[in-house]
Order: structure tokens, then sequence, then C-alpha cells
């Protein structure tokens, strides 16, 4: 940070970064647990569903009156591995609390072999405009190896199922899975754009400690694949998606014209956002919480009254502004300087000028002037980038 940082502006009535209309909600429930899975998320409680929904309502109810959504996410864990009976007073919990506003988005995750035509009515009666499948692959090997509950049959008939009353429907795919090639991840990318999604999210397979993947890597049962072939899976689902007429909008996200994850952008805006249930991470007027990943832990503080926290902190004004620039340059239209300034009261260059001209000077980043934003080469080293950002501030520069 040079030495001519101005004290911040003062921000308009109700901005969108500090009073929330976003809305997540979590439902932790899965079938089986996924051997890469750092979620949270539990398997083989199902009898902890009815009480779950109880306690969710009552932390819901903490906000003590119905307040507005432009956006909703019910995600997981598996929230269609719920029984019809238990998605519909969830739907319900959720429509009486928040008030939707027009142009609303509402998805759903939900995984395939855990849909029926029931439940996708149930979904769709309620208004529910976006499904997010997590397909993964469609190769049963690969599904096999990452422990997922379906195979490629499973995801075709969850389209089609989904598809008769929900248009929006987004997939989630995984590259760098042990033994996967090149051809095979370009197949995945062919074979997700023939079922026609409007959205398709992107991952590398990443070993999060604690997991059987990442146990299988320390005891070498796993070789991860090569760099330079992750690289290429990621130069792969670039080219390939952004010829079949995707928008490139964040880094591990590509969406038809029009149909970039509204909620999602919330996060990667930093502006303000609910978040309830195990595990849920909320940001509500400056305070960033997040919740248990206990269940136990989460049950037992809900039922006797107090809010199931995990940790709550109030940032700093330097250190929401080193925020939203880590998080803004994940997009695709970067961080506009403009609004970063109306956002975090700050000038974007008197914070960062430095690491902005050492990134575009390696051509990480592009500086066309209103905006700074990933290059190509730059968005195959995005958190290194994003990193920097938030070095910087914390280094207090
Ligand atoms: S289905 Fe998703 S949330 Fe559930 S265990 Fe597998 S990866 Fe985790």
């Amino acid at each position: 940070m040079s030495n001519d940082v101005k004290e911040p502006r003062q921000a308009p009535a109700s901005p969108p970064w500090l009073v929330p209309t976003a809305v997540y909600v979590h439902v932790p429930f899965c079938a089986h647990r996924c051997c890469y899975c750092d979620f949270a998320t539990v398997a083989g409680q199902d009898d902890l569903r009815d009480r779950y929904l109880d306690a969710l309502e009552r932390e819901i109810a903490g906000i003590g009156s119905p307040q507005p959504a432009r956006t909703l996410f019910i995600g997981g864990g598996t929230p269609t591995h719920l029984t019809h009976l238990q998605l519909e007073r969830l739907l319900e919990i959720v429509r009486r609390w928040f008030v939707l506003r027009p142009d609303y988005e509402w998805t759903v995750e939900a995984n395939p072999g855990t849909l029926d035509a029931a439940k996708v009515n149930l979904l769709a009666d309620f208004g529910v405009n976006r499904v997010s499948l997590g397909a993964q692959s469609f190769h049963s090997p690969l599904l096999r190896f990452l422990e997922r509950n379906h195979g490629p049959k499973e995801i075709h008939d969850a389209v089609r199922l989904v598809r008769r009353r929900i248009e929006n429907i987004s997939l989630d795919l995984i590259f760098a899975i042990p033994g996967q090639e090149l051809s095979t991840w370009k197949r995945d990318l062919h074979d997700a754009l023939a079922l026609g999604p409007k959205h398709l999210s992107t991952y590398g397979l990443t070993y999060e400690k604690g997991t059987p993947l990442w146990k299988n890597l320390q005891r070498g049962k796993v070789r991860p694949v090569a760099e330079e072939l992750e690289q290429a899976m990621y130069e792969a689902a670039m080219d390939t998606l952004t010829e079949a007429g995707f928008e490139h909008y964040e880094i591990s996200n590509f969406a038809q014209p029009g149909h970039a994850c509204r909620h999602n952008l919330v996060y990667w805006a930093n502006h303000a956002y609910w978040g309830f249930g195990l595990g849920a991470a909320a940001y509500v007027n400056g305070v960033r919480s997040v919740n248990t990943r206990d269940l136990a832990a989460y049950l037992r503080l809900v039922e006797s009254g107090q809010p199931p926290r995990q940790s709550e902190e109030r940032l700093s004004d330097l250190e929401r502004a080193g925020e939203t620039a880590m998080l803004q340059i994940r997009r695709g239209i970067g961080i506009v300087r403009e609004s970063f300034a109306e956002q975090t009261g700050y000038d974007l260059d008197a914070l960062f000028g430095e690491t902005v001209c050492r990134h575009v000077e390696s051509g990480l980043l592009e500086d066309p002037g209103p905006s700074i934003r990933l290059t190509r080469k730059g968005k195959l080293l995005a958190d290194l980038v994003a990193a920097d950002f938030v070095y910087l501030h914390r280094l207090g520069h």
C-alpha cells in the first residue's frame, strides 16, 4: 500500500455489500461420502434429517421477520437426498422467511440418482428456477475413482427429468482426476455440452487434508496428474466452452450469455449474504461468520437457543478492501476501479498499485483502464495472483 491511501469514502444507504439479499441454506446429508469431499457433509445419519430441519427452521427464524431475497441457493451435501416430505418442508421454510424479488434466482443442488419426477415438480412448484447437478464426469471408471454414487446414465436421466420443468441447468465437472487423460476430459466437456446446460462449473481435483483421497496420496496409493496436464485440461475447458458460446465469467465457471450464477456472483463481488445450516458462512453488515461443521454441536447449539457459530469476525475497512480485491479478481470482468472505490472506500491503485504493475508486466493481468483482469496466462495462476492482493494488505503495505 502506498502512502497516499485516503480515508474510506461514505457508502450509500443499504449497499449490497452490507445488506444481504442473497441466501444460502445448507443441507449436509449425502447417501455416501465421496473420497475427495471436504464439504460439511454427513453420510449414514439420515435419521437426523427431521431434527436438522427443526434446527434449521429455528436458526433461520433468528432473522426475526421475513426478508427480501434476490438469490437463494440450497446446497450441500445433497439437498435432494431429503425425502419428498422433508424437501417440501425445507422449501416451505425458505419461502416463509424470504420474500422473492420478481427477478429472483433460486438454485437447488442435486445429485444424479436422487431425483424423481415428483421431487422435480415439487421444486418447480415452489419456484425453484435453477438446478445445479453434480455430474463430475461421464466416464464410469473416473466416477468410481471419485466414489460418486451415480453413473453416466443417471446424469442423462437427471437432466431429462429436470428439464421437463426447469430450463436453467448447471453441471459440475471435475478434471485432473488420476487416470484421466486430456482426450477423456475433452470428451467429458463435449458430453456435457451435448446435454445443453446453461452453465458449467469445472474444478480441478484437490487433495484436501483429512479426506480419504488425501490419505491415499500420503500413502503413495494415488498419483496426482502432472501439473502440465492439469493446465492443459483447464485450457481445453476454456477453449472448448468459449468456442461453444459460453462466457468464462469466473475462474471455474462458464455460462451461456445471461446465465451466470447470480448467487455466486454475490460471493465474488464480496457482497453480503445470509448463510444457514451446518458449516454455512454468512457475511452480514460487515460481519463474517461461519457455522460449526460438527452436526451434533450444530443441533445442540441451535436447540439450546445459541447461535451455531464456529467463528465470527468484523473485518477492518482495509481487510474488507483486500478481500474484495482477492475475490473480484477471479471474475471475468475483474476489478472495476470505480465500483471497487465505491464499495471499499479505497482507491485500488493506492492499495495495490505495485501488485497490479508487477502482474501486468509479467503478463498475468491486463489493465485496459476502467478495470483490471486476469489474462489467459493469469487464469492459469489465478490463486497465486489473488493471494498476492491479500498478502500485501496483511503486510500492511
Ligand atoms: S455428493 Fe458432494 S457433498 Fe456429498 S459427499 Fe459427494 S462430494 Fe461431498
